[in-house]
């Protein structure tokens, strides 16, 4: 089988932290003046980032409750869903997309890949001209009530502010083709769709720790829709559409997929390959 990539869709966009966002990095306490929970950081710029596997896990596990499939595969401390065989794998909204581990090869290897994000220029400038507890960040304090002595445990929780923007941001989707027909690139177009929803669903749920107490709400802003395929990958980049919001793309998602297809040179829907 000869599988061959038959173009790419990048999906471009900055994201906002709409309420603090903590997204946790190594160890906390150890350094002086540590706190207990500290974010993650770019160690080059001491600047927080976005890891594009935060945002891709998240996606992932979001569209595996969405679509509730059964958690059947350890990774570390968690259990994520992965198809036991090629046949569901064909249809699977979460492997075909979001990929399977080295282990469970279904021929085609994972169309979508996340890119870290950066704070923009602008956030950081504006981060820097406050006085804030830490470099760019603030630091929560909660207190978690002990139900059975009533003493009262605050703990630190660092966290980049509302309103900080994180970009430019890149999900890339590989479009497949191969010989034999073992992959349908018609259906790899509408399971893009797939990919749309899962924002949806991280806008709709939180980025990073501490959700449940307010943290982490995240909205994709600025989002274009581009397309490389063919004679002209190297040349140039097709624009399938600019949104300012994921709603305003939502309410369009029709007109950009079948903007997708003419550029890889697909044929109209016609009714087939929706997202599942
Ligand atoms: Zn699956």
């Amino acid at each position: 089988m000869n599988v061959h990539a038959m173009g790419r869709v990048f999906i471009q966009f900055s994201l906002r932290a709409v309420t603090g966002l903590h997204i946790g990095g190594r160890g906390g306490g150890i350094e002086i003046g540590g706190v207990d929970n500290p974010v993650i950081r770019d160690p080059l710029t001491n600047q927080p980032f976005v890891p594009g596997s935060s945002l891709k896990g998240k996606m992932r596990a979001l569209t595996e409750k969405h679509h509730a499939l059964p958690l059947n595969w350890r990774i570390n401390k968690s259990w994520i869903h992965v198809c036991e065989d090629a046949s569901s794998y064909r249809s699977c909204p979460v492997c075909r997309v979001f990929g399977t581990p080295g282990e469970k090869d279904f021929g085609t290897p994972t169309r979508v890949l996340v890119r870290d994000l950066a704070l923009t220029s602008d956030s950081a400038r504006q981060l820097d001209g406050l006085s804030l507890d830490r470099p760019y960040t603030e630091i929560k304090t909660e207190v978690a009530i002990d139900r059975v002595t009533s003493a009262a445990n605050p703990r630190s929780l660092e966290r980049i502010p509302a309103g900080a923007v994180f970009g430019p941001g890149e999900i890339v989707y590989t479009v497949y083709d191969a010989e034999g027909g073992s992959c349908d690139p018609a259906q790899d177009v509408a399971m893009l769709g797939v990919v749309f929803q899962a924002m949806q669903l991280l806008e709709h749920d939180y980025l990073g720790g501490s959700g449940s107490r307010g943290s982490g709400k995240v909205a994709f802003q600025g989002i274009e829709v581009q397309v490389r395929a063919g004679g002209d990958y190297f040349r140039t980049s097709k624009s399938v559409g600019t949104f300012a919001t994921l709603g305003d793309l939502m309410a369009k998602e029709g007109d950009v997929l079948a903007g997708v297809r003419a550029a890889l040179g697909l044929p109209g829907d016609g009714g087939a390959g929706r997202t599942p």
